[in-house]
C-alpha cells in the first residue's frame, strides 16, 4: 500500500505524465503540419553539398515540411580546401561534417546516406539502386564530376580532385614519391620522373594545387628528406588557354603567373595536352615523364539529365527555368553545378559556391511560398560578391568588382573568407588553428602515408 499522502502525489505525476505525452505529439504536430490534419509536404533533397545543404537546413523543421536528404557519402565536404588535404596542410575530417549532425533536432527531417541512380518522374520517386524515395517536391543538387573531354582513358593516369577519397590517395602519391625518391637504389632519372608534378589545367584548384606541391617541397621536405635536392622538384602548370585564372582580370592573371614563377612553379600556358599514360605527359611532340599527373581541367554535371530523361545542356548540365525549375516536370529544381540557368548577359553562372548556396536558398523560399499559398518568387538572381585563389603563403589574388588585391592582404581576405564560410565551429577552429601554427612553424602535420603506392618487395608466402 502507498502511504495516502503519496497517492495524490502519485496520481499527480500520473496526470502529469499524461498531460505531457499528449502535449508531446500535439507540440511535434504543430511544428510539422500534423495538427491542421494536411498531409506533411515530402521534400527530397539529392546531394548535401553547397546547394543542396542551403535548402535543406532552410525548410528543415518548417511547419507541413518533410525534408529527406540523400547523399552518397554521410558528410558534407567543403571542397575549396581539398587541395590542402591532398597537399597535407590539413587533415580530412577538419574539412568535412556529419550531414546528420547538421540537422540533428529538427523536426520532421531524415538523412539518408544513398546513391542515387534514377529518377522515376511519372511515380514522384528518387531510386537509390532498388530503392525508392517519394517525393513531392525534389531538389536535385549532385553537383559535377571530373570531365577528360572525351579521353577518360587519362582518369587513371591523371586522377581528379573532388572528394575526401581523391585528396587521400593524391597525397599519399606526393609522399610517396618523395620517399621513394629519397631511397639511396633510385638513379637521377627515376629521382627526376617521381620528383615532376604536373597539373593538368590553370584554373583555381591547378594553380592552388601547384603552388601548395611547391610549398610542401621547398619548406616540409628540405627538412625530413635532407638527401633528396628539394631544387630538383619540378612543378608544372599546363595551360591550353593564354592565360592562367580564366575568369580574373587580366592583371590578376599575370600577378598570380609571377607569384607562381617566383616559387620555382613552370606555368606553361597556350600548350594543349595531347596525350596522357601512366607517368607521362604529352604535348604536341614533346614528352614529360611525371610520377604524379593531376588533373585540374575541367568538370561536367553529374548525369542528372538522364535521370530527368531530358536532352542535357552545356557540360551535361540540366537547363532550368529563370526559377530553377525543370521545364516540363513540376515540382522538380535543380540548382548549383548541374544545372543551367539562363543567362540574359550570354554569360553562364560559374561553377562556384556562392553560386549553388544562393540557388539553394532561392529555391527553399520559392517552395515555402508555394506551400504558403503565395504567388512566386522572382526570376533568380546571382550576387555576385567576389573570386579569390590563393597561390601561397602571403600569396592570393582577389577580385571584388573594381577592388583587387594582391599578396598579403589578398591572402588573408582568402583565409578569413574561409575559415568564416566553413561549416561547423569545430572544423572553423581546427583549421585556424592548424593554419597558425603552419604560418609559425613552415610545417604541415597530415603527412602520413597509410597504403603506400610503391610496389610491395616482399615476397608472397607460398600457400600451405
Ligand atoms: C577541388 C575543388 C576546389 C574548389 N574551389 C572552389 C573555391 O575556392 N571557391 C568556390 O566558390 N568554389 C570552388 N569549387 C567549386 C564548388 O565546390 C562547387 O561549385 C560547389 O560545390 C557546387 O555545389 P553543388 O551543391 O552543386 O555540388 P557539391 O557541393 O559538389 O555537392 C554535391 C553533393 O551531391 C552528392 N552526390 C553526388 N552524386 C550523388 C549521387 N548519385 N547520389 C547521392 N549523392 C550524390 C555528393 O556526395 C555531394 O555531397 C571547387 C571545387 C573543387 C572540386
Amino acid at each position: 500500500m502507498p502511504h495516502p499522502l503519496r497517492v495524490p502525489l502519485l496520481l499527480g505525476s500520473a496526470a502529469a505524465v499524461l498531460c505531457l505525452a499528449r502535449a508531446e505529439p500535439r507540440r511535434a504536430a504543430r511544428q510539422t503540419g500534423r495538427a491542421t490534419r494536411q498531409p506533411l509536404h515530402r521534400v527530397v533533397v539529392v546531394g548535401a553539398g553547397f546547394g543542396g545543404l542551403a535548402a535543406a537546413q532552410a525548410l528543415a523543421g518548417r511547419p507541413g515540411v518533410q525534408v529527406t536528404v540523400l547523399d552518397q557519402h554521410n558528410h558534407h565536404l567543403f571542397q575549396p580546401l581539398l587541395y590542402q588535404v591532398a597537399t597535407a596542410a590539413l587533415s580530412q575530417d577538419e574539412i568535412a561534417s556529419p550531414v546528420r549532425s547538421l540537422f540533428a533536432g529538427k523536426p520532421g527531417t531524415r538523412v539518408l546516406m544513398e546513391d542515387v541512380t534514377g529518377i522515376d518522374t511519372a511515380a514522384r520517386e528518387v531510386l537509390c539502386g532498388a530503392a525508392r524515395v517519394p517525393y513531392d517536391t525534389l531538389i536535385v543538387a549532385t553537383g559535377s564530376q571530373p570531365s577528360y573531354f572525351g579521353h577518360d582513358a587519362w582518369q587513371a593516369a591523371a586522377p581528379g580532385l573532388k572528394t575526401l577519397e581523391d585528396a587521400r590517395k593524391l597525397r599519399e602519391r606526393i609522399l610517396d614519391a618523395f620517399e621513394r625518391a629519397s631511397l639511396p637504389e633510385c638513379g637521377p632519372a627515376e629521382r627526376a620522373r617521381l620528383l615532376t608534378f604536373v597539373m593538368v589545367g590553370g584554373g583555381a584548384t591547378g594553380v592552388e594545387m601547384a603552388g601548395s606541391i611547391a610549398e610542401l617541397a621547398r619548406d616540409t621536405l628540405r627538412h625530413d628528406y635532407a638527401d633528396v635536392d628539394n631544387t630538383r622538384v619540378r612543378v608544372i602548370i599546363v595551360e591550353g588557354s593564354p592565360h592562367i585564372l580564366d575568369g580574373f582580370a587580366p592583371e590578376l592573371q599575370a600577378r598570380a603567373q609571377r607569384d607562381l614563377q617566383g616559387m620555382g612553379v613552370e606555368v606553361r600556358t597556350g600548350d594543349k595536352v595531347t596525350d596522357i599514360q601512366p607517368g607521362v605527359v604529352h604535348i604536341g611532340k614533346e614528352a614529360i615523364q611525371a610520377e604524379t599527373i593531376i588533373w585540374t581541367a575541367g568538370v561536367a554535371a553529374t548525369p542528372v539529365a538522364a535521370w530527368l530523361g531530358v536532352q542535357p545542356a552545356k557540360g551535361g548540365r540540366v537547363a532550368v527555368g529563370p526559377d530553377l525549375a525543370v521545364p516540363g516536370l513540376p515540382g522538380i529544381y535543380v540548382i548549383g553545378d548541374a544545372a543551367l540557368p539562363p543567362a540574359p548577359d550570354g554569360k553562364p553562372l560559374p561553377g562556384v559556391a556562392p553560386v549553388a548556396k544562393q540557388q539553394g536558398s532561392y529555391v527553399a523560399r520559392a517552395i515555402r511560398r508555394r506551400l504558403r499559398g503565395q504567388a512566386g518568387t522572382r526570376p533568380f538572381g546571382y550576387r555576385d560578391y567576389g573570386t579569390l585563389a590563393t597561390i601561397g603563403r602571403n600569396k592570393a589574388v582577389a577580385e571584388f568588382g573594381p577592388v583587387h588585391l594582391t599578396g598579403f592582404a589578398a591572402w588573408v581576405t582568402w583565409a578569413a573568407a574561409h575559415i568564416f564560410f566553413l561549416i561547423g565551429y569545430r572544423n572553423r577552429v581546427l583549421v585556424s588553428a592548424q593554419w597558425l601554427i603552419s604560418y609559425a612553424m613552415h610545417q604541415r602535420g597530415g603527412r602520413i602515408i597509410v597504403e603506400s603506392a610503391k610496389p610491395d618487395p616482399r615476397p608472397i608466402a607460398a600457400a600451405g
